[in-house]
């Protein structure tokens, strides 16, 4: 394993100059070892953030400009909305519009989600491609296992790996990947003067959790097809969302709140991508930009048939 390196900063070489690694805010062994890791993975040259929020942060920096318009995903992860908000001020522009159609014509940037967190829409990369804007395609529930986002189209690849890469709900991370090097170069010099870089800690994290990603997205995805289908076919549930892969289900009942609050194996919680399963209403958050009843679970590694007994007895429970 790669060592984890804490310092913030390395000794000059014997002439005065600097060597590979100087101070921790531009780059750190162990966060240079996970981004050779995850660009290996997808394919582009990768940067670690301290968050997936970082990493949008960055990406806002690097490529957008006053008077610009980004075209948000709806559906996608709400707080994506609320961060693009806060450049609002300084005149950037963000409309929502549905991925799995056309883009809006005049938007300058397009920021996907594949899948959308909670809706689990897909976007019509056919029509994304068509599109002159720049795309950044959030793909943290997709992992690299299941989308290869610059392969479809996206010029810039970003993950929340506080989710599913590093896959323990142990560590804050984010990540962008681009193949483009002048886009890499901005998005790097976003990180160092906005002080958006990640933790050793946190890339360490990502080095153990990319070792294990396939073989955990792979059984989560096979036990949330099958909930996903047993869900569909409960008398409580009106509604189920399943793209056909990865950890995550959304599901409509009549009473989120008495179903969330029941179960004992699936954690009552937020966030998503670990290997214990979890499940949260997300109204408390959203609001009314989602179904009042929307619950989102996120499968983890445990026993299909006890994640199935334990959904179902909460299903079975009388509203409150
Ligand atoms: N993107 C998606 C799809 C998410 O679900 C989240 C967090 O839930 C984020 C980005 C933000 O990531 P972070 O919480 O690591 O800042």
């Amino acid at each position: 394993m790669e060592p984890l390196d804490r310092s913030t900063v390395w000794p000059y070489d014997e002439h005065g100059e600097p060597r590979e690694f100087v101070y921790q805010r531009y780059a750190h062994p162990t966060g240079a070892a996970a981004e050779r890791a995850l660009g290996r993975m997808e394919g582009g040259d990768a940067l670690l953030y301290a968050s997936g929020t970082s990493a949008a942060t960055a990406c806002v920096f690097a490529f957008c400009r006053p008077g610009m318009t980004v075209a948000l995903a709806e559906g996608a992860y709400f707080g994506t909305g609320v961060t693009l908000g806060q450049f609002e001020p300084w005149g950037l522009k963000v409309v929502e519009f549905d991925q799995t159609g056309e883009p809006p014509a005049g938007a300058d940037v397009l920021w996907l989600e594949a899948p959308a967190n909670p809706l689990l829409t897909l976007p019509d990369w056919a029509a994304v491609r068509a599109h002159p804007g720049l795309v950044i395609c959030d793909a943290t529930v997709a992992t690299p296992v299941f989308l290869h986002a610059l392969d479809e189209g996206a010029d810039v690849a970003l993950h929340s790996a506080t989710k599913y890469l590093t896959g323990h709900s142990n560590a804050m991370l984010g990540a962008t990947v681009t193949r483009d090097p002048g886009r890499t170069k901005a998005l790097y010099d976003a990180r160092l003067r906005l002080g958006l870089a990640a933790s050793p800690d946190s890339a360490a994290a990502l080095l153990h959790g990319l070792e294990t990603l396939e073989v955990r997205v792979r059984r989560q995805t096979e036990t949330a097809r099958e909930l996903a289908r047993r869900l569909e076919d409960h008398p409580a549930v009106l509604r189920v969302r399943y793209p056909g892969f990865g950890g995550l289900i959304a599901f409509d009942v009549a009473d989120a709140r008495t179903v969330e609050t029941a179960t004992k194996l699936i954690a009552n919680q937020t966030s998503l991508g670990g290997v214990s399963s979890s499940m949260e209403s997300r109204w408390r958050w959203e609001g009314d930009r989602i179904p009042r009843g929307l619950l989102r679970l996120s499968v983890g590694l445990e026993d299909a048939e006890a994640l199935w007994a334990d959904l179902a007895a909460a299903l079975d429970r009388p509203s409150s």
